[in-house]
């Protein structure tokens, strides 16, 4: 038999189950920059279609750092950042209706 539904515990429990998906998840934020590459007759000598840098800027045992990313990568490393956001949410979420529990049994005893 199915216990009566709490809302706040669907949800936590809908949340857990999404962690899995988000194991790929990189730290750090992503960074596009643009830049010439110093070529003369290249495409970006006009200073306005530059070449893109993709990077992760992201601490390094505390240390700031910019690491380059392949530009086929770049997409992929995007979305793995982004699915470190979205662990940081669903954790947020997770804390605030388990407070919310705790306080509330605290009030019944
Ligand atoms: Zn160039």
């Amino acid at each position: 038999m199915k216990r009566p539904s709490d809302p706040d515990l669907e949800l936590r429990g809908k949340l857990i189950r999404g962690l899995g998906s988000l194991r790929e998840m990189l730290p750090g934020s992503f960074v596009e920059r643009k830049r010439a590459c110093g070529q003369p007759n290249c495409h970006c000598a006009d200073g306005k279609n530059l070449h893109s840098q993709f990077q992760i800027s992201v601490l390094v045992d505390g240390k700031p750092k910019a690491l380059n990313i392949p530009a086929e990568l770049a997409q992929k490393v995007r979305e793995k950042i982004e699915m470190r956001r979205r662990f940081d949410s669903a954790a947020a979420t997770i804390c605030r209706l388990n407070l919310k529990r705790f306080l509330q049994e605290k009030e019944i005893r």
